[in-house]
């Protein structure tokens, strides 16, 4: 009897042009554009209040929107609260809440493995952004069917290109409604993609450095680690080793004393009936408010 040879193909990965140069362009505008125009013009107390403004609302719609309800079913909102964190989550340029969802679940489904999107052991670029870079070979959706049946969420994937440009337009028309066509370019540099580039990068340090430094104190069954600094950048995303063990809790760092504000919104919108059926794991007396 012949044996017939297994013969493994390569995985083919190719460049993802138009999202290279769209990150290549929010890049240089950063580290070029704004000092540069930091030093000829200056930036205004406005441009630096929508920044910190869009950062949290953008990055809060990424941690608890797209990723704690969307992705985890880690709670239970109306519709039009769920709408009111997409379009938040939609101003950070992370794609719609549909195709992040995809990717995330297949993240945690597949994790440190060859489908992994961001698989930590491809090494730090391309866990952190590399990964969005190229075309991977196993970019179907079948993660998201379920979600195709929710309204919320194919409404924010239909519309969400101008859902990203009304995040840019904002602060273009406050600055230029304040100070002119300068104010208007300044807060569009500073609070328009100087923010897109920083809540962008908090992103992928949950994907780069929390599955290479930290703890590992709720299980060695995957690369996930807690790191509480990466925490104070991504509204509680830090303590990522708990929620690879417990991926439906609404915490992320579930002791009281753990940098989540992620969790304090949630919980705080459930005080004011904004938020029901928030999900905790029983896991004894470690998992505390
Ligand atoms: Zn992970
Ligand atoms: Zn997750």
């Amino acid at each position: 009897m012949t044996t017939i040879p297994i013969v493994r193909r390569p995985v083919a990965w190719e460049f993802h042009y138009p999202t290279t140069i769209l990150f290549s362009f929010v890049t240089i505008v950063t580290v070029v554009g704004l000092p540069t125009f930091a030093y000829f013009f200056g930036y205004t107390w406005i441009d630096w209040f929508l920044f910190g403004f869009l950062y949290f609302t953008s990055g809060l719609g990424i941690t608890v929107g797209y990723h704690r309800l969307v992705t985890h079913r880690s709670f239970s909102c109306p519709n039009w609260v769920k709408a009111g964190l997409l379009i938040a989550g939609g101003w950070a340029l992370e794609n719609s809440a549909m195709v992040w969802a995809n990717d995330h679940i297949r993240h945690h489904a597949q994790c440190d493995q060859e489908e992994d999107p961001y698989n930590a052991k491809r090494g730090f670029w391309f866990s952190h952004c590399g990964w969005l870079l190229l075309k991977g070979p196993h970019r179907h959706r079948k993660y998201a069917t379920r979600l195709f049946k929710d309204p919320v969420v194919m409404w924010q994937h239909r519309y969400y290109v101008p859902i990203v440009l009304s995040g840019l337009a904002l602060p273009l028309a406050v600055g230029l409604l304040a100070n002119g066509w300068i104010g208007g370019l300044g807060c569009f540099l500073l609070a328009g993609v100087g923010r897109l580039f920083f809540v962008l990068n908090g992103t992928f340090c949950i994907n780069s450095m929390c599955h290479l430094w930290g703890s590992q104190p709720h299980g060695q069954g995957d690369s996930s680690r807690d790191n509480w600094w990466v925490s104070l950048l991504t509204f509680g995303e830090g303590y990522h080793n708990y929620h690879h063990a417990f991926q439906s809790d609404y915490r992320n760092g579930p002791m009281w004393y753990n940098f989540d504000p992620s969790k304090w919104l949630i919980f705080n919108l459930s005080l004011f009936g904004l938020a029901s059926d928030l999900r905790r794991a029983s896991v004894g007396s470690e998992v505390s408010q």
